[in-house]
């Protein structure tokens, strides 16, 4: 029996190494149209492999997903976050974790992980072909009645397959997907995920560098907002607040151009009611202080003279001599300062595709097409994605894993 893993990539590796461990007399063969396998790996994380996230429990991984999350919450069960570091320990690879939960093999080098799946396939005995794409699937049937494959390859031959997995990962066009949309695939239309913002008008675009621990970006208009770290750079905004924050909102984002506004609450643990208290009790017991060179609430200096020029504050203004106009300014930037985003760019070449295979037309338990019997489906082509962290290569794991055991199982 014939097993094919189309896509030499996490999910590909994971899926051909998981089928031929559980059942060593298949042949499994992966086919990969570049001349490089893994090659997302080896860039991943900065070259360190961001390879999974320290969260144990599956319902909470599963909530780091905009798309997919309840596939992955019953999926994480059979194989999460906890048997993917057992899995690369197994194979000697230590996994460490960082204080922000996101988990790098020990050495820091992406090519421990690439070494350990390259040996552990080979050890499966899984065949590794590369330079060879598979261009268009013709779906058969045997005369006993089972379904197979024929392969058209981008070198002219052709290959069979009992088994089929499509691993191929995300592709920005439709058009990219429509080889699996002739075999009667619906296809979410795929968009970038995991961007910046790029704000050209920016009001605070001379504070580049200037990075806030814990911020709160809220799209006006929508019902979207993140919070966590932001960093402003020279074109905008960015830090894990706006990338996160830019996963949930790919699809949104992306109807309205990457034109919108932006609200920065920059000290969003503090109520409305209870900064106007905080600044009021500060002025009495500082009247003769400066306001704009005096930051409150742990800001950066910067950001704060910056804030307060926004609230129209010359630097000269003691706080007793603060008019509430210019109070109510200040309230306004430092909870909602306004931005106008025009575009967007991706972060350090880390991006992922929102869209893919529709869910619904796949088995939850095996990622067997509902479509096509014998055919099953893993990684960033699945309409499936994470937020950074760690996310996306753990969906590529689980799903991975899960097709290749029942691809397995699907054999006598
Ligand atoms: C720069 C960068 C850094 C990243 N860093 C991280 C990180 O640290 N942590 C994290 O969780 N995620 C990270 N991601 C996201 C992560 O890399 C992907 O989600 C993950 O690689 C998806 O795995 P995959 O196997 O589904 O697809 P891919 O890794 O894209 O692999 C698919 C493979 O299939 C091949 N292929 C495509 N079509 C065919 C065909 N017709 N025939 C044969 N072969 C084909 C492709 O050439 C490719 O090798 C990063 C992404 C990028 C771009």
């Amino acid at each position: 029996m014939q097993v094919v893993i189309i896509g030499g990539g996490a999910a590909g590796f994971f899926g051909a190494i998981a089928c031929a461990e559980a059942k060593p007399q298949l042949q499994v063969t992966l086919l990969e149209k570049t001349n490089k396998l893994l090659s997302k790996v080896r860039v991943s994380g900065g070259g360190r492999c961001n390879v999974t996230h320290s969260c144990f429990v599956p319902s909470i991984f599963s909530q780091h997903y905009p798309r997919g999350a309840k596939l992955l919450k019953d999926a994480f069960k059979t194989f999460g976050a906890a048997e993917t570091v057992a899995w690369f320990e197994k194979r000697g690879v230590k996994l460490k974790a960082e204080p922000d939960g996101r988990m790098f093999p020990v050495t820091d080098s992406s090519e421990t992980i690439i070494d350990c799946l390259l040996q552990a396939a080979r050890k499966a005995g899984v065949q590794i072909k590369t330079g060879m794409g598979v261009e268009r699937i013709e779906p058969q049937t045997g005369a006993n009645g089972n379904p197979f494959f024929l392969l058209h390859l981008s070198n002219g031959s052709t290959l069979l397959a009992d088994r089929l997995l499509v691993s191929t990962g995300g592709n920005p066009k439709l058009q990219g997907y429509d080889w699996l949309r002739e075999l009667g695939h619906a296809v979410q239309e795929p968009v970038p995920s995991l961007f910046t913002f790029n704000v050209p008008a920016s009001p605070l675009k001379e504070l580049q560098g200037i990075a806030v621990p814990h911020a709160r970006v809220r799209i006006a208009g929508q019902k979207l907002e993140y919070e966590g770290p932001l960093l402003i750079t020279h074109w905008g905004y960015s830090g894990p607040a706006v990338l996160k924050l830019s996963a949930w909102g790919a699809r949104v984002f992306h109807e309205q151009n990457y034109h919108f506004t932006a609200l920065i609450n920059w000290i969003p643990e503090r109520s409305e009611e209870s900064l106007r208290e905080q600044l009021q009790s500060y002025r009495k017991a500082h009247p003769k202080k400066l306001v704009s060179s005096n930051p409150l609430f742990g800001l950066p200096q910067r950001l704060w003279k910056a804030l307060a020029g926004m609230a129209e504050i010359p630097d000269d203004t003691k706080w007793a001599e603060l008019p509430a106009r210019n109070t109510n300014k200040l309230v306004e930037s430092l909870l909602r300062t306004s931005v106008e985003v025009k575009g967007k760019t991706t972060f350090k070449e880390e991006f992922v595709t929102c869209g893919g295979i529709d869910l619904s037309q796949v088995n939850k338990r095996s990622m067997e097409s509902q479509r096509l019997p014998g055919l099953y489906f893993a990684g960033e082509v699945l309409d499936v994605d994470g937020i950074t962290g760690g996310f996306n290569f753990q969906a590529a794991w689980t799903t991975g894993f899960l097709a290749g055991k029942a691809i397995a199982a699907s054999i006598l």
